[in-house]
């Protein structure tokens, strides 16, 4: 079975690490270490080995701990090909439709740029779903496009993403929940989901912070929510010129987000 480990790092940018565990080896996987020491204590805390490194993109906030896990743990590094001018020192390079492998666990590699124009998710496809998604899906929001572009992140999102479970839990690289619920609430005043959840969110620490799954986002999420009436009417008075497609709603609702 797949345990997700995540790691809270006490840093400005709320980073959220994980170890992906194999519970019948107790091999784990390493995701975008911002603080390798703190990973590599858990891991050996709880009698996990470190065999692999995973890094989802090429932001020095994910990669920073690369090199420090490689010399601790020696094992391999593998990253977007797409990231081979921006990631150094990697052993493995991949591709849409690869998998990787922790111990009895596979997982799927999914390209989804758009944050960064190279970027990966991994999706374990089992009874328990789990998406790890760097920073392309965060926890009620999307990520910034600063570096990228938000109409591909749109088509990342919609041919890789949209059609996963609803019980997929979504493992994003920051604590961004309480931030985008603020705006969801703004953008959506009438949907009570959102102000109850932001409620239980701000009882939360970064440690005890809810993990949502795919069938919440739905609900709650405005860029899953794109043909909703009350986010199409307040955007169509912020941007009276838009277009009304989808891709229309979710990059504009992104400009917003950016400026929030
Ligand atoms: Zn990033």
């Amino acid at each position: 079975m797949l345990h997700v480990e995540r790691i809270t790092i006490p840093n400005p940018l709320k980073n959220y690490n994980h170890l992906l565990v194999c519970t019948e080896t107790n091999e784990a996987m390493m995701i975008d270490p911002a603080d390798a020491s703190r990973c590599i204590a858990v891991a050996k805390k709880n009698g996990w080995k470190i065999t692999q490194l995973v890094s989802t993109h090429e932001h020095g906030d994910h990669i920073c701990g690369n090199d420090d896990v490689v010399k601790a743990c020696q094992c391999p590094l593998s990253a977007p090909i797409e990231a081979q001018a921006s990631i150094p020192r990697v052993d493995h390079w991949l591709k849409h439709g690869d998998t990787v492998q922790v111990g009895n666990i596979t997982l799927n590699v999914l390209d989804t740029p758009g944050h960064t124009m190279s970027h990966i998710c991994l999706y374990h496809d089992s009874d328990n779903p789990v998406l790890i998604c760097g920073d392309t899906l965060f926890n009620a929001g999307v990520g910034n496009c600063y570096s990228g572009d938000s109409a591909v992140l749109y088509e990342s999102i919609a041919k890789f993403i949209c059609d996963l479970p609803d019980k997929t839990r979504i493992y994003p690289g920051h604590d961004y929940i309480e931030n985008n619920l603020e705006f969801a609430a703004v953008r959506e005043p009438d949907n009570t989901r959102i102000s109850e959840l932001l409620d239980e969110v701000s009882q939360q620490t970064p440690d005890t912070r809810l993990v949502t799954d795919l069938g919440m986002e739905r609900k709650i999420n405005p860029f899953f929510r794109l043909s909703n009436p009350s986010i199409r009417k307040g955007l169509l008075n912020d941007f009276p010129e838009m277009g009304n497609s989808d891709k229309d709603i979710f990059i504009h609702l992104r400009k917003l987000r950016d400026v929030w």
